[in-house]
């Protein structure tokens, strides 16, 4: 079914159009996009129209999703997967998206056996096979260069959920190696909790510190947000995202910067 999985999205691509204009702020609005090469962003610009339509986004708790919105979350969600394909989105089509802050309620038995019932304020969560949820009042503190982006965070969460629960290892690539994506985490990974543990200033956001899946998923948005501080405080960890995602932000932030001091000044 490939070969009409192909045929159908060419046909989405020429009939279905983002308003240049939604597009054109949207990019402004986000620094990893700045950097983009021209090839790089037409190609995130068909995959945020692919993802428009294959996926539903809905308001909940009184949000009303407007065209912006849409537009804003296609993009952030399609940077992570830029250079894997929107395959890599497979297994689930709702982002449900609430003004602010929303109650998860769960219940869970602790290890002596007594039940609890817990409701807790979120401004993202993401379901195995089912939707992602986002605070758009949350959403719209990414994108400033401090390494936060829920939106990222999130679908971070739904690609490591490929194999399975997430735990921060999700499917490597033929050719990657899973002690290296193994050792590179871990050793990061207890770094980074030592570092939290004695009050030490991180770049990096301290909610890492919560789980495996956690931090890979708050790395993820700094790899994308502030490429250079994952990749002075965890080089290793870095080598490995930009294996896993075939991006090299960092890079692209190099080059931004050379281009920006070799135009002559107006
Ligand atoms: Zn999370």
């Amino acid at each position: 079914m490939e070969w009409f999985r192909r045929w159908r999205r060419a046909r989405v691509l020429k009939q279905v159009e983002i308003d240049p204009r939604l597009w054109r702020a949207a990019v402004d609005r986000y620094p990893f996009t700045r950097l983009l090469s021209q090839p790089e962003l037409e190609r995130l610009r068909e995959l945020a129209v692919l993802f428009l339509h294959e996926k539903a986004i809905h308001g909940a708790g009184g949000m009303t999703v407007r065209e912006e919105v849409r537009v804003a979350i296609a993009l952030q969600a399609c940077i992570l997967i830029l250079d894997l394909g929107l395959e890599f989105y497979r297994g689930w089509v709702e982002v449900i998206v609430y003004p602010d802050e929303f109650v998860a309620e769960y219940d869970y038995v602790d290890e002596a056996g007594v039940a609890h019932h817990v409701e807790q304020a979120m401004s993202g969560e993401s379901w195995e096979r089912g939707p992602v949820i986002l605070s758009w009042a949350d959403a719209q503190e990414g994108g400033q260069g401090y390494g936060y982006n829920v939106v990222i965070h999130e679908f971070a969460h739904k690609l490591d959920m490929l194999n399975g629960e997430p735990n921060g290892f999700p499917p490597l690539h033929a050719g990657m190696q899973r002690a290296s994506w193994a050792n590179a985490f871990a050793a990061a990974y207890e770094d980074f909790c030592r570092k939290v543990d004695d009050g030490y200033q991180t770049e990096i956001d301290e909610y890492a510190a919560e789980s495996p899946a956690e931090f890979f998923a708050v790395m993820s948005e700094a790899f994308f947000e502030s490429p250079e501080a994952v990749r002075g405080a965890y080089p290793d960890v870095y080598a490995q995202l930009a294996l896993f995602y075939r991006q090299d932000p960092g890079a692209r932030l190099a080059r931004g910067v050379a281009d920006e001091r070799a135009r002559p000044a107006a």
